[in-house]
């Protein structure tokens, strides 16, 4: 049987990481940044060494391709993400990245040609941290509008525009990306779960099952702004104190109508005016619901929306619930994941089914084209840290998962 050559994944994942070497001792490599373009380099030359044909498309995917026997059939695709969050880690989206050119190496040495013509990508902005939306490129192979213009400017001021020259690519011509739905057999992506359950389970594969919804909120509660000093206690309408009694009841709620894998999280807060003496009038924050199952995303809804309004009318403040985005959940394909789980029977390695509540390529992928995942173990559930780690056997297990699977569709 076929095996990668797990020692080099490893090294050339130390490489990678490398890249993005800081002066300030951190790795990071943003999208379209030095850095970035640095590890497409390295990426670019290992790929042309397989004799794969190298190009960037118009939303600036890093396609990289080998030939199969018939180069009328629809082309596997793989891939992953090369760009980092700031100070990240080693593994997320490279491993997906590394471990298809192991399996492209693989096929290679072993002087395997498969039936169908295989194409590696390395997405375009993932991770969106730089403009604030991310899954730029796998939204344009889509065909699926990014939703960005050349004038919009970065985190540190920067216009889109100059930056994405890094890649030579332009907004206005990103969907130009997009890829025929026939032209696509499959997509397989290999990723590190980003959450513990694996590792608690000490489980080396995981065969994701879908990728969480997500739906989100800007809610405000309004009381009433006063003196801090001359207001008594029972005379307030603290906004603050209000939302708080809300926030505290999040883990409850969420637990009473959601299952398992439901979360719920406010990740941002402010007050007004924003003063030492004064007690807040309003009180304005996010929340934000994930779950494999959108029934149990609008329940958690409601029942969160009833729970701020028996609260806010306990302390005599009001508010509004503003839904601001929402992202449905997103099944895998049957057949793939089928497939997957196959491989890791016949390679005899221990397994679970599992969801990802992260968002992925994947989750834009599947909508179009028929889309598998694999999960390998994050360390303690450490990710989008330095602290991210995965264990030598499972990055090669995941590998092995992956060469198996690709192999098992082209058989298709
Ligand atoms: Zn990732």
């Amino acid at each position: 049987m076929m095996k990668v050559n797990g020692k080099r994944v490893v090294s050339r994942l130390e490489e990678i990481y490398q890249c993005g070497k800081k002066e300030d001792g951190t790795h990071t490599r943003m999208a379209f940044s030095e850095e970035d373009v640095k590890g497409r380099k390295l990426f670019t030359s290992w790929a042309e060494n397989l004799g794969m044909a190298c190009r960037i498309d118009e939303a600036g995917n890093l396609i990289a391709r080998m030939e199969g026997q018939d180069n009328s059939l629809p082309a596997i695709l793989m891939g992953s993400h090369l760009d980092t969050v700031p100070d990240g880690g080693k593994y997320d989206g490279v491993l997906g990245c590394i471990g298809g050119l192991e399996v492209c190496e693989i096929l290679k040495e072993e002087g395997y040609i498969p039936k169908h013509p295989v194409e590696l990508i390395v997405f375009t902005d993932e991770e969106g941290f730089r403009f604030g939306k991310g899954l730029t490129g796998s939204s344009a192979i889509c065909g699926q509008d990014p939703d960005i213009c050349d004038s919009e400017l970065d985190i540190y001021g920067e216009e889109r525009g100059k930056v994405m020259q890094s890649y030579g690519i332009k907004s206005a011509d990103m969907l130009k990306a997009a890829k025929d739905p026939a032209s696509v057999h499959c997509f397989v992506e290999l990723h590190v779960e980003q959450g513990a359950r694996l590792y608690r389970a000490d489980t080396s594969v995981g065969v994701v099952s879908s990728i969480a919804g997500v739906s989100r909120y800007d809610i405000t509660v309004t009381g009433e702004a006063n003196h801090a000093g001359s207001t008594a206690m029972a005379d307030r309408k603290d906004a603050l104190v209000a939302a708080s009694g809300f926030i505290n009841k999040i883990p409850e709620v969420t637990a009473e109508y959601g299952n398992e894998f439901t979360v719920a999280t406010v990740g941002t807060i402010k007050v007004t005016p924003h003063s030492v003496n004064v007690i807040p009038g309003t009180c304005t924050f996010s929340l934000e619901i994930r779950d494999q199952d959108a029934h149990i995303m609008s329940l958690v809804e409601q029942k969160l929306q009833e729970t701020l309004g028996d609260i806010c009318k306990k302390y005599g403040v009001s508010n509004t619930f503003v839904p601001t985005s929402f992202h449905d959940p997103a099944p895998m394909s049957d057949w793939v994941k089928e497939n997957i789980e196959n491989a890791v029977k016949e390679l005899g390695i221990d397994y679970c089914v599992i969801p990802s509540g992260a968002f992925h390529d994947s989750l834009i992928m599947t909508s179009v084209f028929p889309t598998g995942m694999i999960f390998v173990p994050s360390e303690n559930g450490i990710s989008h840290s330095r602290h991210e780690y995965t264990e030598d056997k499972d990055i090669e297990n995941g590998c092995n998962v992956l060469l198996k699977t690709i192999l098992n569709v082209d058989k298709l």
